[in-house]
């Protein structure tokens, strides 16, 4: 299992940091929000706004957000222990199946089938080949003792093969491991963000939908009128799983990126989900350039009258666009200071 070597020396896999990492950039992130403290001129509803709509205490959105990420990290890990455990079980099989034949052509390309079919847990593939090999060291002695390269360049076709799935995987050869190029990763995260997307649109408009799971789940995130941003992830610990961990699951799954390339989708998705509950309209918020999904957009959804509107999260507006639920807005100054985000359009009362 790939990881990273902490300062004291400790080894943490990419799945515990893809668990981990959005955690901690949650709280860091949110956390430069709250020191940024009273911006009153570039907030989208007063201090008293705040107050007076609000429906929960921050301790308890504090209290209801560990929660919830505590949950979301036990599923998680779980989540991605079932997931590399068929695949290894596969390997060792496909490496018993080699060995029976003497590592002969079939057992090699069985191999190198599972290892291109898992491109989104080949960390954990490599583990088991490795450790197949290692077993197998009298059956490789060229492979465990000598030079990776040189066994390519003096072997024929049928071990090419195989050598390319030890040398993609030996940790010891950093520069051959991880080799995934920009335009594949752009690919994957792209491929993510439309998943996560897709996901969370429908799951959200249908919590809105089902009176009982409004009522007795989504309401509790609704409780934010004047969302902030460490309020972002104030959910139902269900609406967590179902919205996050599984949405999440599936745009790591769908997009094959690695347990290390997630580390990044997953701390990036939940950086931008904080930033639109930030509750300000900050100039050169690089995220309001580049998304109009963003802060102002987000704030619609939150208010009464918009929650018929504005169901896309956390990335593009796509899907309000496409099924007609998209509410845009117009910035005005707010006489009591700071912006207001108005519908600039008519909405549908209940
Ligand atoms: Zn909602
Ligand atoms: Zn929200």
């Amino acid at each position: 299992m790939l990881g990273i070597e902490m300062m004291n020396g400790v080894k943490v896999s990419d799945e515990m940091l893809g668990t981990f990492a959005p955690i901690i950039v949650y709280w860091l992130y949110s956390g430069i929000y709250v020191l940024l403290g009273s911006l009153d001129d570039y907030r989208l509803h007063t201090r008293k706004d705040e107050d007076e709509k609000n429906l929960v205490s921050k301790s308890d959105v504090v209290k209801g957000v560990l929660l919830q990420q505590a949950v979301q990290a036990v599923v998680a890990s779980l989540l991605f222990a079932i997931w590399n455990l068929p695949l290894c079980v596969l390997v060792e099989f496909a490496c018993e199946f080699g060995d029976l034949l003497g590592w002969d052509v079939i057992g090699i390309r069985l191999l190198k089938y599972f290892f291109d079919l898992s491109g989104c847990a080949l960390s954990s593939f490599r583990g088991c080949v490795l450790c197949s090999i290692q077993r197998n060291a009298a059956v490789f002695p060229s492979v465990v003792n000598g030079p990776s390269h040189d066994y390519i360049v003096g072997s024929g076709g049928l071990n090419l093969m195989l050598a390319e799935v030890v040398i993609t995987g030996s940790d010891s050869n950093p520069a051959h491991a991880q080799v995934t190029s920009l335009i594949v990763l752009a690919r994957q995260f792209l491929v993510g963000m439309m998943v996560l997307d897709t996901w969370q649109y429908f799951m959200h408009r249908y919590m809105h939908q089902n009176k009982f799971l409004y009522k007795h789940i989504h309401s509790q995130h609704h409780r934010l009128v004047v969302p902030y941003a460490f309020g972002a992830l104030y959910n139902h610990p269900i609406e967590g799983l179902l919205l996050d961990t599984v949405g999440g699951a599936l745009s790591f799954l769908v997009s094959g990126m690695s347990p290390r390339a997630s580390i990044f989708f997953f701390s990036f998705a939940t950086l931008k989900t904080v930033d639109d509950h930030c509750g300000l309209w900050l100039p050169g918020n690089l995220f309001h350039l580049l998304f109009r999904n963003n802060s102002a957009y987000h704030d619609i959804h939150h208010q009464l009258y918009g929650n018929k509107y504005n169901f896309s999260q956390p990335f593009l507006v796509m899907w309000d666009r496409i099924l007609g639920t998209y509410m845009p807005y117009s910035l005005e100054k707010n006489i009591n200071g700071g912006f207001e985000a108005r519908p600039s359009k008519e909405y549908k009362e209940d």
